[in-house]
């Protein structure tokens, strides 16, 4: 399916690892323009030199997202190159462990900075692009907002307000034909939870007790299944589909677990 995405401007931040990474490489594989947004490291610059030398047309730009000013400096750059954003995909976040019988109002506001304030900066700092595009946004949530985790509040409250601002937005952005999705991903192996895995003692007997836990096929989501969504809900085959959360996730949240150990 030709998902119309040729020559589309796309912001992905946390662009350069992970589920970004996959969303930037499927973008570009549909013939979109990827604009790479990272914090510095090797990773994002390698990405770019990597698409370009393939013939691709792709941003790069370092960028610390819990800064209101690196935000801002994002959407000048892309417009300065671009003349032009079609979407944006708010990705970057981290589940730091902000808890509460751990935590303190520094640490949770400080979290709430580098997960969620961005989300709401780079969307009204896009929205006249977008507006001008008829373009739409999708919101990378977590699992942890519908079920709880423990000992990560400010992280899950990012993640909530994540999903409550998908409804506001696609509310407040109807009048502009701008759609407003949400990506609800449980468990998928990126850099990122490959990291946490392997602060176990033993990663992999621990890795094994979450697949057992994953309705479908007992496995981890991968970024590319997450990409897939995300790509589908940024192209005008989903033209119809705004203020929604969609749950990419084996059935993780809603499927009956024990119904899966009971067939053993
Ligand atoms: P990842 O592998 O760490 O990739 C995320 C990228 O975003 C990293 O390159 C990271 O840079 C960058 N980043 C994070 N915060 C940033 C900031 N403030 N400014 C600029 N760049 C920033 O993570 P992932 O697992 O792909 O996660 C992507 C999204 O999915 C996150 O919102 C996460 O909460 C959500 N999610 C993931 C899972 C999962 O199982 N993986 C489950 C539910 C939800 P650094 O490496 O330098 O930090």
């Amino acid at each position: 399916m030709d998902l119309h995405l040729k020559d589309k401007v796309i912001i992905v931040t946390g662009g350069a690892k992970g589920i970004g990474e996959a969303i930037v490489k499927g973008a570009a594989d549909e013939g979109a323009i990827p604009v790479i947004v990272n914090r510095p490291g090797k990773e994002g610059g390698a990405l770019a030199s990597d698409l370009q030398s393939k013939g691709i047309d792709a941003l790069y730009l370092e960028a610390e997202l819990s800064k209101v000013e690196d935000c801002e400096m994002v959407i000048c750059e892309t417009v300065k190159k671009y003349d032009r954003i079609d979407a944006l995909v708010n990705n970057a976040g981290k589940n730091d462990g902000i808890g509460l019988e751990d935590g303190n109002p520094e640490a949770f506001m400080a979290s709430l900075k580098n997960n969620l304030l961005h989300y709401y900066v780079l969307a009204q700092q896009a929205l006249p692009w977008l507006k001008k595009a008829k373009g739409n946004i999708v919101n990378i949530s977590s699992k942890t907002a519908i079920t709880g985790q423990g000992g990560t509040s400010a992280y899950t409250a990012a993640k909530g307000a994540q999903l409550s601002l998908t409804r506001e937005w696609a509310v407040e952005l109807l009048d502009y034909g701008i759609r407003v999705n949400a990506i609800i991903p449980a468990e998928v192996w990126t850099p990122l939870y490959e990291s946490w895995i392997n602060t176990f003692p033993d990663p992999e007997a621990k890795l094994k007790t979450i697949t057992d836990l994953i309705p479908l096929e007992k496995r981890m989501t991968t970024s590319e299944e997450i990409a897939n969504m995300a790509l589908f809900l940024l192209s005008d085959r989903a033209s119809h589909i705004t203020g929604q959360h969609l749950f990419v996730d084996g059935g993780y949240v809603h499927v009956d677990r024990v119904v899966g150990t009971l067939k053993k």
